[in-house]
């Protein structure tokens, strides 16, 4: 300590080295000490009497001299029991100046004693473990956050304003896509309908082929055909194999006829007879049979059965078998009539179906024709309707567009005038973190003021907040002028 009474009760430091004076708490006897190491003090023949003082150093007593002498060391008593502030301003605060690390007990049981007090604590050894940021650094971030939100609400509700002019050019874009869809598909129909009118023959037959194989349908057909279009085909697929069938029938009546005109003709009782070779004739046919012997020319024989015929092989080659051609000629003749009629229906049939698949295609040719017109008459009013609406939303779009602009601007404007009050404002505010952190500080509830040794004092408002203050201001705050 550095101040004591002397006989008189004088405050007063030591002079000399052994000086003897009064201590001003416990009235012990003190001893000067004034060497050239430690600052010059006083000191108990024994402990100081104050269990609350640390040894005191060259920071203590620099903190202090800041001070009048008659605000040092002043002895404060309550409820018997008596203590020596560092410093008591006049206005009765009490600042400590703290060295050394204590825990949350000792500051509360001296912050109950002094009451209004203020801690001042010396950093400069732990310094390297604060960080300080600036607090303006993180005000501006939220400033910046605030603004390009209030930009991004004000973008929505423009944007939003904008919303239903532009669904209805989006409805309007759709519907005229959907009608060129459409006449895009009829006309492809319609290319595929043309080629067929122009060779139904081929579209037949491709149909008759189609349709024969097993499990087809006439689903695409049907799109354009009358609803009896299958009962039609199934018949013409039937007729189709009758024609082909009469066709081979007829050659074979032909050949036949070819074959009884080749054969020698051969005079009998003034009846001209064909020559025909046994195993040419039917059996069936025996009774038609004129047997004439090869080396007897007028001996001639008929046969009574069939099995006479058959049994008569062995003896043909002596023999000439002689029919007359008239009645079969006749008969082969009328068959060929027969047939000859029924492919003729069966042509006729064909080229009615045919005309008749022709109309068909053709009703549905003109079906897509009138279509496609109406559809392309129709563009042009929803062509017009959207170069309107196209140019309402470029313009509506243009106008937002200004608008953000001037948003942005006097958003920019306000922004940088905020910035610089925050910087103002928080110029000396701090958010702070302290590596090994004392914790017992966190307890203190009177002001805690960190000295870093540089001329300047973080006051710690609360865990993670600081604020800096000068030397002096701190000073001109506790009544130093
Ligand atoms: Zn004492």
């Amino acid at each position: 300590m550095q101040f004591a009474y002397n006989i008189d009760n004088t405050r007063i430091t030591p002079s000399h080295s052994g000086e003897r004076a009064i201590c001003q708490l416990c009235k012990g006897v003190l001893i000067g000490k004034c060497g050239s190491i430690r600052v010059w003090h006083w000191q108990h023949k024994s402990k100081d009497c104050d269990t609350w003082k640390e040894g005191e150093t060259e920071w203590h007593r620099s903190w202090k001299e800041r001070f009048p002498e008659s605000w040092r060391e002043i002895i404060i008593e309550k409820k018997g029991e008596k203590h020596r502030a560092d410093v008591r301003t006049d206005s009765g605060k009490v600042i400590e100046f703290q060295n050394s690390p204590i825990g949350s007990d000792t500051i509360f049981e001296r912050e109950e004693f002094y009451e209004d007090m203020i801690w001042v604590l010396n950093a400069k050894s732990f310094r390297d473990k604060l960080i300080f940021k600036p607090m303006a650094d993180y005000k501006i971030t939220e400033l910046f956050e605030k603004n390009s939100a209030r930009y991004r609400d004000i973008e929505h509700s423009l944007r939003m304003d904008g919303m239903e002019l532009q669904s209805r050019l989006d409805g309007l874009r759709l519907r005229i896509r959907e009608i060129n869809e459409q006449k895009s598909s009829r006309s492809s129909q319609w290319d595929l309908i043309q080629l067929h009118i122009n060779d139904t023959g081929k579209y037949i037959i491709r149909l008759i082929k189609l349709w024969s194989l097993p499990g087809t349908n006439l689903f695409y057909e049907k799109s354009f055909l009358p609803l009896d279009v299958e009962d039609k085909y199934k018949k013409a697929i039937k007729q189709d194999f009758e024609i082909k069938e009469i066709v081979e029938q007829l050659l074979k009546v032909d050949a036949r006829l070819q074959e009884i005109d080749s054969y020698h003709v051969k005079m009998l009782n003034g009846v001209a007879y064909s020559l025909v070779p046994f195993e040419r004739i039917s059996s069936k046919s025996y009774a038609s049979v004129t047997v004439q012997s090869k080396t007897d020319k007028n001996k001639t024989l008929f046969f009574e059965s069939e099995d006479d015929f058959i049994n008569f092989k062995i003896q043909s080659q002596a023999h000439n078998f002689l029919i007359e051609p008239g009645p079969r000629i006749e008969q082969l003749r009328n068959k060929r009539d027969v047939l000859q009629n029924r492919l003729l229906e069966l042509i006729r049939y064909k080229s009615e179906f045919e005309s008749d698949l022709q109309l068909h295609l053709s009703i549905a040719f003109n079906n897509h024709v009138s279509e496609i017109d109406k559809l392309t008459e129709s563009l042009p009013k929803y062509e017009s309707e959207l170069s309107i609406l196209e140019e309402a939303c470029g313009q509506q779009q243009l106008e937002i567009a200004k608008k953000l602009h001037e948003v942005s601007i006097t958003l920019h404007k306000e922004r940088t005038l905020e910035e610089e009050k925050l910087k103002s404002d928080f110029a000396n505010h701090f958010r702070f973190s302290w590596k090994n952190r004392r914790q017992s500080w966190d307890e203190a509830s009177s002001p805690v003021f960190l000295d870093l040794g540089q001329g300047e004092l973080f006051e710690i408002l609360n865990g993670f907040e600081a604020k800096r203050i000068s030397i002096n201001t701190f000073l001109s705050q506790n009544g130093i002028k």
